[in-house]
């Protein structure tokens, strides 16, 4: 038969937040597609996107879920976070307003997810940094203060993608076995 087999061990959800415009669907996109583009991708109808990657030999399939825009209106449903194993809690490098919101979806998280979910900081659009307002030694000691860690991502040179979301899967499987 050539039915593709969708075999793995585990499945794990991940969300992505924070403001809009840092570069979340890019991301997602570098990481599911290896695709990039410079407009801001409108609403897709799509909930998630998949990819299935191993940790210690284990398959692991990854579902990875994107906002429909609706972070603009702080209107994310319960239904986002829902069973997320994980969260990347994304900022734009170059903006000081989605640095300061990081508190607040931190704390839509809390209220909203399961208690032991596994987060990671990442500061996107690390290719601009001539337009850098955002070090990373305040960005470090903000992941440092919420107990996560810190990466910084271009999501339109692939700095940092691949290791972000394997570094989030581990942290997830590493929580669960
Ligand atoms: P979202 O609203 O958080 O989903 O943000 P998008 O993924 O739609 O990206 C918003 C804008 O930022 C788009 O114009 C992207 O092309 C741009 N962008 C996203 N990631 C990067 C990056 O790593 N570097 C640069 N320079 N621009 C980026
Ligand atoms: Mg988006």
């Amino acid at each position: 038969r050539n039915q593709e087999e969708d075999v793995y061990d585990f499945l794990f959800k991940i969300v992505l937040i924070g403001d809009s415009g840092v570069g979340k669907s890019c991301l997602i996109s570098r990481f599911t597609k290896d695709q990039f583009s410079m407009e801001q991708q409108p609403t897709i109808g799509v909930e998630f996107s998949t990819k299935t990657i191993k940790i210690s030999d284990k398959i692991i399939k990854a579902q990875i879920w994107d906002t429909a825009g609706q972070e603009r209106y702080r209107a994310i449903t319960s239904a986002y976070y829902r069973g997320a194993a994980g969260a990347l809690i994304v900022f734009d490098i170059t903006k000081q307003t989605s640095f300061e919101n990081l508190a607040k979806w931190y704390k839509e998280l809390q209220e909203h997810s399961d208690v032991q979910i596994v987060t990671m900081l990442i500061g996107n659009k690390c290719d601009l940094a001539d337009q850098r307002n955002i070090s990373k030694d305040a960005a470090s000691k903000f992941a440092q203060e919420y107990d996560m860690a810190y990466l910084e991502t271009s999501a339109l040179h692939s700095t940092n993608v691949e290791q972000a979301f394997h570094q989030i899967i581990k942290y997830i499987y590493d929580s669960t076995i």
